[in-house]
């Protein structure tokens, strides 16, 4: 729902710390090609803050995108991809969009006017949808898929590297700790203390994160149950809540 929650004068929502103001959870990874040497930028969901989020990180292009699942705050600010998508449109082509059927499905309704084969309006975003394949190579890096659980609803986290960003989970399939083998930095989705029917509470998150054993786990899509500072005091170094425009070295 994003921190400060609309409506309410709690402590964490009214709290002065900027480690308290939330907006929706993505992920953004940059890295220098192997050959060309030229930056790649691929984002993780592009959820209703995208927009201010690409601003406050000064991005100029974007390679492509993948998605976790096709809630509310992982795709409504797809749309603001148009500008970027017109600047790289004539270079590269449309720019990928990585997501499973179900996930497909929801963006084609709600997003007909730009991924439909009829659409017709000629300012819309330069984007493609690309199948989910298990695994994905983009740009030389390969992008795991990691099937998760978010209540009854199938969705992706994804590993690339030694790094995983899993959000919104509620399930963690006994297959998909394979895939999560050997990590350094692991981002997991983690709401509140109280049981949420479909995303882990922070007890849930810290014992993923224990058996997951990454070096540093970052929890995200934090409710404002949590006030950062505080909750940060109860967790161990190396299990700590994420904050906006946090940015972490990765070995890709
Ligand atoms: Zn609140
Ligand atoms: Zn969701
Ligand atoms: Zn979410």
């Amino acid at each position: 729902m994003g921190v400060p929650t609309l409506g309410c004068t709690c402590a964490v929502c009214t709290s002065s710390d900027p480690h308290d103001k939330r907006l929706r959870p993505s992920a953004l990874l940059r890295w220098p090609d192997p050959v060309t040497g030229v930056e790649r930028v691929v984002v993780i969901d592009t959820g209703p803050n995208f927009r201010e989020q690409a601003l406050r990180e000064h991005l100029t292009h974007i390679d492509a995108v993948f998605y976790t699942h096709a809630h509310a705050d992982h795709i409504l600010g797809m749309d603001d991809l148009r500008p970027l998508s017109f600047l790289t449109y004539r270079k590269n082509g449309p720019i990928p969009l990585y997501a499973s059927e179900a996930t497909a499905a929801v963006l084609e309704k709600i997003f007909s006017y730009t991924l439909s084969p009829q659409a017709t309006y000629p300012n819309r975003a330069r984007v493609e949808l690309k199948p989910l394949e298990a695994r994905n190579i983009f740009a030389g890096v390969e992008f795991l898929r990691v099937p998760l659980l978010h209540g009854q609803l199938p969705i992706t986290g994804y590993r690339f590297g030694r790094t995983a960003y899993l959000t919104d989970v509620s399930s963690i399939p006994e297959k998909s700790f394979k895939l999560l083998e050997g990590l350094d930095v692991l981002v997991l989705s983690a709401l509140r203390h109280k049981p949420h029917a479909t995303h882990a509470s922070i007890e849930q998150a810290v014992a993923w994160a224990g058996r997951i054993g990454a070096r540093q786990t970052w929890f995200t899509h934090i409710a404002h149950d949590l006030g950062h500072e505080e909750t940060n005091r109860t967790l161990p170094q190396n299990i700590q809540l994420a904050y906006d425009g946090l940015s972490v070295p990765i070995i890709l």
